[in-house]
């Protein structure tokens, strides 16, 4: 059976990039009818907090990537948090010191540091001289006997070469003559992070390690440490980087790129989960457009790219507009009205109005704040910026004045106002018969109008949205501060 998990360190927000981790061991799972495990890695005391750990779980479940198996619901391979864990690091640091593929190191600080530098001085890579891989044991009872704090070396084969098959990367390998011995269990008895993630994902019987790139050069050490435990080796599969637009590592100075700060501007999950799947999976066609199911169903490992994928904010904005489109309109619908009620710029519930204000503007909206920004637009009267503007400055020589002054007659005698009354078709109605009275028609006939009516050059419908601002300044619906 497939098991795969997601092993987040809760130091700090769910990243899009550890949400991408997460949504293709999430993906893959699903897609083996596997188990999908959480893991929380938090050997690093000092920087792991309880908070971070709670926001990458609800971040997690906000996203629909619930696992079968972790924190607050268990499982058979328990506990899930590695702080939770040491004594099982203990117990196979230990059968790894009987066995003899780990050896106690009594070196201090300062001979590591003398270590380097004369690696330095001679060029080599700076690595353990191994100089208590082959002490002998009166050495090592001596050190004991003074109570000489020691770390626990991993005894690595002085030659010869490692290799995995990457299932995204295909092969990938290392010479082991440069890595030199390195320490699984500090002096003060913690464990470090490559012995504890190994024990994890062996005793855990994970199946596939699915993770970041930057992940690959642990690989090699827990391959290591894999073969000295005896333990049968996962497969792996590290997924390359994701990239700024200008190809950078993506980092906070390219905008929000926590999962936390797109959910509290008002994403959808299923527009995330479906942006983040494309940042390097396809299904194989063009299509881009995918719910969460469509995803199990179509995932496959082998359509992952290896190379870096560029995360694209404005793309990610244009995709939740089609999951936004995508909901039942009802839903959509009454998200729009309670938008517009948060943001006080509507009273009370009228529901014909919102429906037909959502109706002409729904189009326009990307996300659902967008609608704030839409309905405001419609109901401003910004004439003397739109009569400032080049296009505005033509339309007024063509004959503006004139329009106006019959628009003023037609509001005088009542005409126009029982027109919008009766809504589009009284307006429709009018403005044909108010054309004819003018000769214009077409753009020298609804250019004038509406500078005149909306006080701006563009907008929807006009006919649709003047009988909207009609009815706003007639129905008390919109709030006095914004009306
Ligand atoms: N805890 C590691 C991280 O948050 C992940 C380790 C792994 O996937 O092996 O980057």
């Amino acid at each position: 059976q497939v098991r795969v998990r997601f092993a987040p360190s809760p130091t700090g927000n769910l990243h899009v990039g550890g949400a991408r981790t997460a949504l293709f061991n999430y993906l893959y799972a699903r897609s083996k009818g596997g188990k999908f495990v959480l893991r929380i890695e938090d050997t690093d005391l000092e920087r792991s907090t309880k908070e971070s750990e709670e926001a990458v779980l609800r971040d997690l479940s906000w996203l629909g990537l619930d696992w079968d198996e972790g924190p607050g619901i268990g499982g058979d391979y328990g506990p899930y948090r590695q702080s939770e864990r040491n004594d099982l690091y203990k117990q196979y640091a230990e059968k790894l010191l009987q066995s003899g593929q780990v050896y106690r190191c009594f070196c201090s600080n300062e001979e590591l540091e003398q270590m380097k530098e004369i690696a330095k001085e001679k060029n080599l890579p700076p690595v353990y001289s191994g100089k208590w891989a082959t002490a002998t044991d009166e050495e090592v009872q001596e050190e004991l006997a003074k109570g000489t704090p020691f770390t626990y070396r991993f005894r690595v084969p002085k030659e010869g070469s490692l290799k995995i098959n990457d299932l995204i990367r295909g092969e990938v390998s290392w010479n082991l003559d440069t890595l030199g011995d390195f320490v699984v269990m500090r002096s003060n008895g913690q464990p470090v992070y490559n012995f504890c993630v190994t024990v994890d994902d062996a005793t855990m019987a994970i199946t596939h390690v699915i993770r970041a790139e930057e992940h690959l050069p642990n690989t090699l050490r827990q391959a290591l440490i894999y073969k000295a435990l005896g333990f049968p080796m996962p497969s792996f599969a590290h997924v390359s980087l994701i990239l700024a637009p200008d190809r950078s590592k993506l980092s906070k100075r390219h905008g929000a790129t926590s999962v936390g700060q797109y959910r509290e501007m008002g994403y959808l999950p299923q527009a995330i989960v479906n942006y983040l799947a494309l940042l390097g999976w396809s299904d194989g066609t063009n299509d881009e457009f995918f719910t969460l199911e469509q995803m199990v169903e179509k995932f496959s490992i082998d359509r992952v790219n290896k190379s870096g994928a560029i995360f694209d904010a404005v793309k990610l904005r244009w995709m939740n507009g089609l999951h936004l489109k995508a909901l039942p309109a009802e839903e959509l619908l009454k998200s729009v009205g309670e938008q517009w009620r948060s943001a006080g710029i509507l009273n009370e519930s009228e529901g014909v109005f919102i429906q037909d204000a959502f109706k002409l503007l729904e189009g326009g909206m990307d996300l659902i704040t967008d609608a704030d920004k839409l309905l405001l637009d419609l109901l401003s009267y910004p004439l003397h910026a739109t009569l400032s503007s080049s296009e505005g400055r033509e339309i007024l020589e063509d004959g503006l004045p004139a329009v106006a002054s019959s628009l003023l007659a037609a509001y005088d005698s009542g005409e126009l106002l029982g027109a919008l009354e009766e809504g589009k078709s009284g307006w429709q109605k009018w403005v044909k018969a108010f054309g004819k009275s003018l000769k214009r028609k077409g753009k020298s006939l609804f250019m004038p109008l509406r500078v005149l009516l909306t006080g701006k050059l563009h907008g929807p419908d006009m006919g649709e949205g003047i009988v909207l601002i009609y009815r706003a300044g007639t129905s008390g619906i919109v709030a006095p501060q914004v009306g």
